[in-house]
C-alpha cells in the first residue's frame, strides 16, 4: 500500500524509523526487534539506506522486504542518490518493484570521502522527478524545521521544499527537533507557500548520553532550556536519563498530537523498548 493513501483517508499514522544493523550477526538479532515494533502495529517502518554498493547486496531492501513478507507491515525504503547513477537507480527501483516495496524515501545524502559522487543527481528533487517519470512509487521526502545545514535561510529551505514537492514528493518526514515551536513554524511556511502534503514530525527520544553528542554535531537541533536542563542533570545517570529523555519526548509527542498534525514518525534506534514506551504512553490518546 501507498503510505499516501493513508492520509488521504483522514488518518494520522504512527511510524518508526529503523536502521539495518551493520554486522550480519546482527542482523540476525533484529528479528527480535521487528517482533516488539510490528506488534505495536505502526502504519509504516522506514529502513535507513547507506550509500555504496549494489541493490544485490543491500541490507535495506533485505530488511525492508523482511516486514512486508514476514510481518504483513508496509516498508518505506530510503534512497540516497549522490553517488549513483541512472543505471544503478533503475536497479534499485526494478527490484523495489518486483518485491512489491511501493513508498520510498527519496533522498539526496551526503557527500562522502571513500565513495565517489556521481553526476546524474545533484538534489533529491532530481531523484524524485526521475523516479515519479518512470514508475509508480509513493515518494516521500525529508524536510529539517531547523533548516538543512547547507542552507543559507529558511526561504531558500522552503523554495527548495517546494521544488522538491512539485517533483512529486506526497509525504514529507521531518528531521528530529526538540522545541515543537519550530516544528509548527514549518508547518505554517509550508502552509503559505502551498506545500500542501503531509509533514510528519520525527521524532527522537533522547535516552543515551553519546547520542546527545552525536545531536550536537550532526543535525542542527537546537536544545530548548527545559531539555537542556534534563541532559545536565542526568547525563551520568543512565537510568534517570532514559525516564527523563522518554518522558520529554512524551510530552512532544501528546503536544504535537493534540495541535493537528498528521502523525508522528519515531526514530527508535532499534530499540524496541523506546517503542514499546511512548505506545504505552499514548495509548488512550485520539
Ligand atoms: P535535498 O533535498 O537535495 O537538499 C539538500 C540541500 O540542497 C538543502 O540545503 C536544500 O535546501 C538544497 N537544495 C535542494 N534543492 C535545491 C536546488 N534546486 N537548488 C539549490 N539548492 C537546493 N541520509 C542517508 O544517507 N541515509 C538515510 O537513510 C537518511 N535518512 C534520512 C531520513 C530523514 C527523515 C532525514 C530528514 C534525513 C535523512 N538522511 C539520510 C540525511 C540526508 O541524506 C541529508 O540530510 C542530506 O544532506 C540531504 O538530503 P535531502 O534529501 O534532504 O537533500
Amino acid at each position: 500500500m501507498k503510505v499516501s493513501e493513508l492520509y488521504k483517508k483522514g488518518g494520522r499514522t504512527l511510524s518508526f524509523e529503523i536502521f539495518p544493523p551493520k554486522k550480519d550477526e546482527e542482523l540476525k538479532n533484529i528479528d527480535d526487534t521487528l517482533e516488539v515494533l510490528c506488534e505495536l502495529k505502526p502504519d509504516f517502518i522506514s529502513v535507513t539506506f547507506g550509500a555504496g554498493g549494489s541493490c544485490n547486496c543491500n541490507k535495506t531492501i533485505e530488511l525492508a522486504r523482511k516486514i512486508k513478507e514476514r510481518y504483513r507491515v508496509e516498508p518505506v525504503v530510503h534512497l540516497t542518490c549522490l553517488h549513483y547513477d541512472k543505471k544503478e537507480i533503475d536497479e534499485f527501483a526494478e527490484v523495489l518493484r518486483s518485491s512489491g516495496i511501493e513508498n520510498i524515501l527519496a533522498l539526496r545524502g551526503d557527500e562522502r570521502e571513500d565513495i565517489p559522487k556521481k553526476r546524474d543527481f545533484t538534489y533529491a528533487s532530481d531523484l524524485t522527478a526521475y523516479l515519479k517519470e518512470r514508475y509508480d512509487f509513493c515518494i516521500l521526502g525529508a524536510c529539517y524545521p531547523e533548516r538543512h545545514p547547507e542552507s543559507e535561510n529558511m526561504v531558500d529551505e522552503i523554495k527548495h521544499l517546494k521544488l522538491k514537492v512539485n517533483a512529486g514528493t506526497e509525504v514529507l518526514l521531518s528531521q528530529l527537533f526538540f522545541d515543537n515551536q519550530i516544528f509548527y513554524d514549518l508547518r505554517e511556511r509550508c502552509r503559505i507557500a502551498d506545500i500542501d502534503v503531509p509533514v510528519i514530525p520525527g521524532i527522537m527520544p533522547v535516552v543515551k548520553a553519546a547520542q546527545i553528542k552525536r545531536m550536537v554535531s550532526m543535525c542542527n537541533a537546537s536544545f530548548p532550556l527545559r531539555f537542556q536542563k534534563i541532559v545536565d542533570r542526568y547525563e551520568d545517570n543512565k537510568e534517570a536519563l532514559f525516564d527523563a529523555g522518554m518522558a520529554y519526548a512524551l510530552s512532544q509527542i501528546i503536544d504535537l498530537l493534540v495541535s493537528d498534525t498528521d502523525g508522528i514518525h519515531l526514530y527508535t534506534m532499534n530499540n524496541p523498548r523506546i517503542a514499546r514506551r511512548i505506545c504505552e504512553g499514548i495509548r488512550n490518546i485520539v
